[in-house]
């Protein structure tokens, strides 16, 4: 197995020139949000774009000192209250806020900074890793993410005994999952990255990325987790007359959603990047195509997509559901298969983000405004289009406007990787260091 990384088109050295050239410390004017919608507000950047090409973008520092700072607010939200609220897992919980603290940690910062970072993650992985009672498995919500992120973290740390230790426990995650996957009373067929198998999967890949050539994780039966999702498909495809037109179908909570989280886009991406697998298995990329296929078809002439198969509701424009998070699927369906089509639908996703994508739902990744620039990084990273970075830098620069925050909800989990600001802190951090950044266990352009 190899940890062939594909190079973006952005990852050349005269972009990488230009982006320096360009970052100045001349700071822009950013302009009021004022229009507000029922789900988001009106961009004020929009009709603005051409200022993108004779603008300096902003300075480096400004994301750095942003990410520090919002940060640091959960620095001050712990010294506060104890560790152990309000979760374990990485969604809303500790270990999620930990995961944010390593990928902040990883930036040019003060060694103090980078102490505190290292210091509060330290104290809330091992509050994760102390808990016993999770309610869900999966990455998102179940152990096997607390392990993740605690071998991530303690490599991080220079602590290699806990490191090995992390990935031990989740290749014993991993080994019976492929038959033991919580299929919530027949409500979910257990294939999706939230709760099911291919969470296990893209948990492994972000291992691989920092453990390459591990022999614990060479040791984990990835073909066994991957033939497994496959039978489920095709066998929940069968029941529902889908197999000629969506030869791999799932769903999660009774509902056939399509995004990366809960639904199809997020299996079909996963799977995608298991090239040596697939090949091994006859007609398996095959009923992938067919599939990846299937839901493009379902999008919008708006660029969006619905949050289920067969919904007519053009509606939500989240990373969870909605155009900023089938442009994963579509994004890895380019790299794998080159036809103009899957990046057209990528570009329609990103022009109906920057449409409508300032969600008033707050800062976060899955439902808010960071997640939903994540898109736009990715689409920079896919065309070396530099417009889109600076559309990335402006929802970075809204989201720390008062006049945003003001007309946001907060949410319930104001501080988690997920939902609140510790999503935000990586977003600003990723903005320093764009060609290699991506949205936290969502990695496009990376195989096993
Ligand atoms: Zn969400």
């Amino acid at each position: 197995m190899s940890d062939v990384v594909a190079t973006s088109p952005a990852g050349s050295t005269a972009k990488r020139a230009e982006l320096t050239r360009r970052r100045s410390s001349c700071k822009r004017q950013i302009p009021c949000v004022s229009v507000c919608h029922e789900r988001y507000m009106e961009n004020p950047f929009l009709g603005k774009e051409e200022s993108f090409s004779t603008e300096p973008l902003n300075s480096l520092d400004d994301y750095t000192e942003a990410a520090l700072g919002t940060m640091q607010r959960i620095y001050h939200h712990y010294s506060e209250v104890p560790i152990t609220e309000p979760s374990p897992d990485v969604y809303l919980g500790t270990a999620g806020i930990a995961y944010a603290c390593n990928r902040v940690a990883s930036m040019k910062i003060p060694q103090s900074e980078r102490d505190m970072l290292l210091g509060m993650g330290a104290r809330l992985i091992q509050s994760s890793q102390k808990a016993q009672n999770f309610e869900h498995q999966g990455l998102f919500l179940g152990p096997v993410g607390v392990a993740v992120v605690a071998a991530l973290f303690y490599k991080t740390l220079g602590d290699e005994k806990r490191a090995q230790s992390a990935l031990e426990s989740f290749a014993k995650l991993c080994e019976t999952v492929e038959a033991d996957i919580d299929l919530a009373g027949g409500k979910n067929s257990g294939d999706e990255v939230l709760f099911g198998r291919t969470g296990y999967l893209m948990g492994f890949l972000e291992l691989w990325k920092v453990f390459p050539n591990n022999k614990i994780l060479e040791g984990v039966d990835v073909k066994k987790i991957i033939l497994a999702v496959l039978e489920s498909g095709r066998k929940c495809s069968k029941s529902r007359g889908l197999t000629d037109r969506c030869p791999l179908f799932y769903y999660c909570m009774g509902m056939d959603f399509v995004g990366p989280a809960h639904g199809l886009s997020g299996i079909y991406h996963c799977l995608l990047c298991f090239p040596s697998v697939l090949k091994a298995v006859p007609g398996a990329e095959e009923d992938i195509k067919c599939s990846v296929d299937f839901v493009l078809q379902q999008q919008f002439p708006s660029g969006n997509f619905p949050m289920k198969y067969r919904e007519d509701r053009d509606e939500l424009i989240h990373w969870c559901h909605g155009a900023p998070g089938l442009v994963y699927m579509l994004a890895k369906a380019y790299l794998v298969w080159k036809d103009k089509k899957y990046l057209d639908a990528c570009i329609s996703c990103g022009n109906i983000t920057w449409q409508k994508g300032l969600l008033r739902k707050g800062p976060g990744i899955c439902h808010g405004i960071a997640g939903n620039g994540y898109a736009f990084i990715l689409l920079y990273q896919l065309t070396g289009q530099v417009e889109w970075l600076s559309k990335a830098e402006c929802f970075a620069d809204l989201v720390l406007q008062p006049s945003t925050k003001e007309k946001c909800t907060v949410p319930d989990h104001p501080y988690s990787l997920y939902e609140g600001i510790a999503g935000t802190a990586c977003y600003f951090a990723d903005l320093t260091n764009p060609n290699h950044s991506s949205f936290p266990f969502s990695e496009v352009f990376i195989d096993y």
